[in-house]
Formats: structure tokens, C-alpha cells, sequence
């Protein structure tokens, strides 16, 4: 499509969006009265509208039932994280028995670690990106210790090239080749959180693979926002928060995908609890502990219901609106951000790739001069990016609530500002 910097153009786009009535199931923030162009989508995704309702039906039933809400509720509480399996399953390309939602993101990476990060003398190492967030970092340098191993010898982080800004697949996959003796484990991002960078999961797990070891991924940037296939990509874990692309609120619950290969497997060590216990014999409160198949396995505790209530309301909006629906509408309201974003060339720098397969929704901008000064202006201009220190702007058109219409008048501030 040939883009046009003008009003009318942006407008008709909008016109033409088949998903542009998603826009409406959502609160936009307001800044002195206006809305305000939200572009965080990547850091704490908007609330849809139905989430009050969802959670007010939670909390009366624990007022009207008490405990018995578990089994007489309108959505018994016993079986909470079932509501919510087949919906995220979608979501991530995955089968039910692949997926469980629960917990929180970092404590959920810790989880899937002790069960297939199993290192031996030979056979330690973690390939990760480099300026990964930094509670993976975190994540990967205290399971390192926990076994026994040095941070700096266990942990290779991939940098990009001299000169360059992202990771090419080229590298990464010959860093996983040059490592492949010593490699228990590769655990990367499914886009990286500074950058935007979406990397080629299907072709590092097969890397992975052939070097005998085991492909993880940290999808917080991903889930919601990239066209995931994660069963058929062969991955054997994956870890997702919520409360990003997929709207579910600050500090949401969190999802896990386990492939079905190791849905039985009796050999993978797992920090056990009584919810992933097999639910036939869980309140027959014994010793001895027989997991659940699949992913619900790996669960400790029982369903946080308020954030789940939250993440269930959601998933029903990607699941009418479709994940390949939202991703063709993505890497066009992306690709107009793009061209928009060219306009002002020698002003700013995009360090994300150009090419759609290469990235999701966000754009990470590097400013010639002063960038927190632009940033501050946009914010004051009801302009919502974000900023990451020490010199990046994000910005996140997310296709379920942004509009071209938007994008088209974040070039109108960009002008004014840098006319001035
Ligand atoms: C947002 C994010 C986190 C945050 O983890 P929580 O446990 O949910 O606080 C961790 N890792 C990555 C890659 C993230 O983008």
C-alpha cells in the first residue's frame, strides 16, 4: 500500500478497518479532558469495559455464597483456570493440554527452569539476548547460582553486530551451534521489550534442538501481539504475563505453555502444590503427589479468581476478534507508524526492524537530540509513548483500540515540534 501523510487518508483506513468497533469496548485514558493517543499497550494494556461487570459477578457471589461459591458460583471457583485454558490456547497457537494460566510471569519462568533447566558438568550453558528485561536476566543469573554455576560462565548473552541495533537469525543460530556441547538451555524473548525485535522462534528451537538442548520463551511481548504457533514450532516452554497486549490489568495473572511432548514425561523435576495434583483425587487430601497431564501440572495453588475473572473477559475479546484478524491489522497500523515515523528522518532514528516478520506492533525510536524532551512534549500533547532509559522511545499502536486516524496526528506533533 502507498501511504499518504494526510488526515483523510488515515481516516479512510480507519473506515476501512474491519476491527475498528474493538476500539469502543475499551476505556481510552483521558488527559485534561482529551483522549489521550495511548501507545503503552506494551507496558499495561487498556481495560475493556466488560472487566467490571466480570469481576462484580465474582465478587457477588463470594458476598452471596461465601465459601460455596466454589461449586455454586455462576463460574464455580473450583474450576476457575479450566474457563480460561482453550481461549489462551488460541491465543498463543497451542493445544488446551499445552496451557494453564496462573501466577505471575517471573515466578512462573522460575518454575518451567526447574523443570527443564537440568544442567550437568558438561552441559550448563543458557544463550539468552542480551538487554533481555531484566528480571529474565535476573531469573537466568539466580538458577545459574542455584546449581552451582558462575553467572558469567553459564549465561552467553547475543549482542547485536557493531553498528547495528538488533540480533540477526544468522548469528543467533550459529552462536547456538558454536555453544552446542556445553548448551543445556536457550530462553530468549519472543520480542525483545527495549527494541521490538520479534525473533525467529521456529527456526532457534529447531537450532536448539539439533544442538540437544532445550528452546524456552519469555513471550510478554509477544503474547497478543505476534501471530504465535508455539505447538507447532515445537517449543518445549513458554511464559507470558498478562497484563500487556493482553489487557488484563496491573500485576494480571500469567500464562504457561509446556508442550505435549513433556505432558507426562514423570522424569521432569517440578516444584509440586496441590492444584496440580490430579484433580480426582485432590481433596482426598494424601500423601504423594500425582500431577495433573499437561501444563495444569505445573500449577501450585488455587485460582486467583478476581485477576482471572479479568484475563477471562479479555480472552473473549481476542477470541472474537480473532488473532490472525489483529495481526494483519497490526503490521499495517505498524507499517503506517513506520512511514509516518520517516518523515522526520533526520531527527530520529527507528532501531526496530523494518521488515513485518521481524517485529510486532512497537516501534522503538532513538532521538538525535534531547529525547526526553520530545518525549515530554508528546505527553503533554496527549501523546502516550513511553520512555526507557537511556535513550529510547516506544511506541505501541495496539490494533484492538489504536486508529490510523492517531497515528497520522502523532506526525502532526512530531511537525509542530520539530518546526519550533
Ligand atoms: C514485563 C516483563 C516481565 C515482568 O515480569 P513480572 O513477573 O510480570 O513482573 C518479565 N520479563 C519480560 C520479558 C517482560 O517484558
Amino acid at each position: 500500500m502507498i501511504f499518504q501523510n494526510t488526515r483523510e487518508f488515515a481516516k479512510n483506513l480507519d473506515q476501512q478497518d474491519p476491527l475498528s468497533g474493538f476500539r469502543n469496548q475499551f476505556h481510552i485514558p483521558t488527559l485534561d479532558g482529551k483522549k489521550q493517543i495511548y501507545l503503552c499497550g506494551n507496558s499495561l494494556g487498556l481495560q475493556p469495559k466488560t472487566v467490571q461487570n466480570a469481576v462484580n459477578q465474582e465478587l457477588e457471589d463470594w458476598a452471596k455464597l461465601g465459601v460455596e461459591g466454589h461449586f455454586k458460583g455462576k463460574n464455580p471457583w473450583m474450576y476457575y483456570h479450566h474457563f480460561l485454558t482453550e481461549k489462551a490456547a488460541k491465543v498463543v497457537g497451542a493445544k488446551p493440554i499445552e496451557v494453564v494460566i496462573m501466577n505471575n510471569l517471573t515466578a512462573n519462568l522460575h518454575l518451567m527452569m526447574v523443570s527443564f533447566y537440568r544442567p550437568t558438568p558438561k552441559r550448563y550453558k543458557i544463550i539468552m539476548e542480551g538487554n533481555a528485561f531484566p528480571s529474565d536476566q535476573y531469573a537466568m543469573e539466580s538458577q545459574a547460582k542455584f546449581h552451582g554455576f558462575e553467572p558469567n560462565e553459564a549465561i552467553v548473552e547475543l549482542f547485536p553486530r557493531e553498528g547495528e541495533h538488533t540480533l540477526r537469525t544468522e548469528d543467533i543460530l550459529a552462536a547456538i551451534a558454536l555453544h552446542k556441547n556445553e548448551l543445556a538451555i536457550v530462553m530468549m524473548g519472543g520480542v525483545n521489550y527495549l527494541t521490538g525485535q520479534a525473533f525467529d522462534m521456529k527456526a532457534i528451537t529447531e537450532a536448539t534442538h539439533a544442538a540437544g538442548a532445550v528452546a524456552g520463551f519469555d513471550l510478554a511481548h509477544a503474547a497478543g501481539n505476534l501471530h504465535l504457533e508455539l505447538h507447532h514450532w515445537n517449543v518445549d516452554f513458554a511464559v507470558w504475563c498478562s497484563y500487556k497486549y493482553l489487557n488484563s490489568g496491573p500485576g494480571g495473572t500469567s500464562g504457561v505453555f509446556v508442550h505435549e511432548r513433556h505432558a507426562n514425561n514423570p522424569n521432569l523435576p517440578r516444584f509440586a502444590g496441590w492444584w496440580g495434583h490430579d484433580e480426582k483425587s485432590r481433596f482426598l487430601m494424601k500423601k504423594g503427589f500425582i500431577p495433573m497431564e499437561g501444563a495444569a501440572g505445573w500449577q501450585l495453588s488455587n485460582a486467583q479468581i478476581f485477576p482471572m475473572a479479568i484475563h477471562n473477559a479479555s480472552l473473549d475479546i481476542f477470541v472474537a476478534a480473532g488473532i490472525e484478524n489483529l495481526r494483519k491489522k497490526s503490521e499495517l497500523l505498524t507499517a503506517y507508524l513506520e512511514f509516518i515515523l520517516s518523515q522526520f528522518k533526520e531527527h530520529l532514528t527507528i532501531i526496530t526492524p523494518s521488515n513485518a516478520k521481524d517485529r510486532g506492533c512497537q516501534l522503538s525510536i532513538i532521538v538525535k537530540e534531547n529525547g526526553k524532551k520530545l518525549f515530554d512534549y508528546l505527553e503533554d500533547n496527549q501523546i502516550m509513548p513511553d520512555w526507557r532509559e537511556p535513550n529510547v522511545i516506544r511506541m505501541s499502536p495496539v490494533p484492538l483500540y489504536n486508529q490510523f486516524e492517531e497515528v497520522y496526528l502523532i506526525g502532526q506533533a512530531l511537525d509542530n515540534y520539530f518546526k519550533n
